[in-house]
């Protein structure tokens, strides 16, 4: 694809039921309004459909075959102009499925950035942003200009845990609950990650997070492992298989500096050395904080540990992998809100997600000036099944209330900014961040 140009990059996913509903000529009399609330309808595995689409900028659409056809633009009404197009989509997996998210673009990205806060849902958002400055929906990436909410079931249960989530968006695909990017249901293949996607196409990956980084979410991007309690067989993965460039986290659970020093690893497990390390200097690079997740920021007072903080370890990750002209994918982890959320302790969630924005900040920091890099704010599922009830002001803890111990079924913010514009309509689920990700290089 050429950059500089306006793409829009269409991928739909089509139920199979209602595929005599929208095709050919019967379509382009009707038009299609690709709004957050219509569905597209396809029958088969390509098929070429007439559109309208609602959009502020100009466009040109994206085909399957490589051509871009110009699309008429028929005025604005505050601000906004309707468009009428040639399009052909495409099924993912052939698979049909009923959902559809549009993409524009004015180059392809060259970096992408995956932020997950583990357990955040809109409520713990909220919940930071009133302590943090006295409103709600004052955390700096809720002013993003493209924000949705999206789906997290998983293949086992309307509920869902790390692993699977974390799958859904490392893979597009669906996995039973404590499973990572091994197809289960199904053959028990492995699932191809986006870290393995993108190294194919020549870019660096970054996994960092505040828990064990064997953990469920990174473990995910990482590794495949019908279990996430396979700890070493995950820290294996990491530097025998996937091989991330950078491993930041809690050390202990399976890995070890042995193990990913005789990797080509460079290796720390001090601050001190963290924030001193030459980010030219190895193309590998781990850092074991401890043996255990991270401590919470709540009990981080300075000196308390010798470890850095998640926007550190942000910041340094960023200095390494931007050493790569291909460019480099990057997940960072606020990884226990969802613990804090467990134990429904609000003051532990607040300062957890106020870091994990601290994290966001430092990317923002990095990007400004750039137009080449697309970032990714949200969550892999709500923890808590919290509710802010009252608001007691800027640097007071919200009255809240919990319904649980566990993790919830509700839908998650998310959040993208970066490469000029990107909008997503449409139902939205996990396993889209995939696709959003993986259909920019394909
Ligand atoms: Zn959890």
């Amino acid at each position: 694809m050429k950059k500089g140009y306006l793409i829009l990059i269409v991928t739909v996913f089509i139920p199979l039921l209602l595929s005599q509903c929208v095709t050919g000529n019967q379509a382009a009399e009707e038009g299609i309004l690709l709004d957050k609330y219509r569905k597209i309808v396809l029958a088969g595995e390509t098929e070429t459909i007439h559109a309208s689409v609602q959009s502020n900028r100009p466009l040109l659409w994206y085909s399957s075959d490589e051509s871009y056809v110009t699309v008429t633009q028929e005025g604005e009404i505050t601000g906004v102009s309707s468009g009428n197009a040639v399009i052909t989509a495409k099924t993912v997996d052939g698979a049909y499925k009923t959902y559809c998210y549009v993409t524009v673009l004015t180059e392809i990205p060259k970096n992408v950035i995956l932020c997950i806060g583990d357990g955040m849902g809109f409520e713990q958002v909220k919940a930071a942003g009133i302590f943090e400055n006295g409103t709600e929906g004052s955390l700096s990436f809720e002013s993003f200009e493209y924000q949705n909410d999206m789906t997290t079931f998983s293949a086992s249960s309307a509920i869902t845990d790390s692993a699977a989530s974390a799958t859904a968006m490392a893979t597009g695909h669906k996995v039973n609950n404590g499973v990572l990017s091994i197809e289960i249901p199904g053959d028990g293949s492995e699932l191809e990650t986006l870290v393995e996607f993108l190294s194919q196409r020549g870019k660096r990956s970054g996994l960092v997070t505040t828990t064990h980084i064997t953990n469920a979410t990174p473990a995910a991007f990482g590794s495949h492992e019908q279990s996430r309690t396979y700890y070493e067989a995950i820290a294996l993965d990491y530097v025998g298989s996937s091989k991330p460039n950078v491993l930041f986290g809690g050390g202990g659970f399976g890995i070890t500096t042995e193990m990913t020093n005789s990797a080509g690893y460079h290796t720390v497990t001090d601050k001190a050395d963290f924030l001193a390390t030459d980010p030219t200097g190895s193309i590998y690079y781990s850092a074991q904080f401890g043996t255990e997740n991270m401590p919470y920021m709540y009990d981080y007072t300075p000196g308390t540990y010798p470890y850095p903080e998640l926007s550190e370890m942000t910041e340094k990750a960023l200095a390494i992998l931007d050493q790569d002209p291909d460019g480099f994918f990057l997940l960072v982890e606020g990884g226990r809100i969802d613990h804090a959320c467990h134990d429904n302790n609000i003051e532990y969630a607040i300062y957890e997600t106020i870091e994990f924005e601290d994290a966001v900040d430092r990317v923002l920091e990095w990007m400004e000036g750039r137009s080449d890099t697309v970032l990714i704010i949200t969550a892999d599922h709500e923890t808590g099944g919290l509710s802010v009830t009252s608001n007691n002001g800027q640097g007071e803890f919200p009255t809240v209330t919990w319904s649980t111990g566990y993790h919830t079924g509700v839908e998650v913010p998310v959040y993208l900014s970066g490469s000029d514009e990107n909008i997503v309509f449409g139902d939205f689920d996990n396993t889209h961040i995939y696709y959003a990700i993986s259909d920019l290089y394909e």
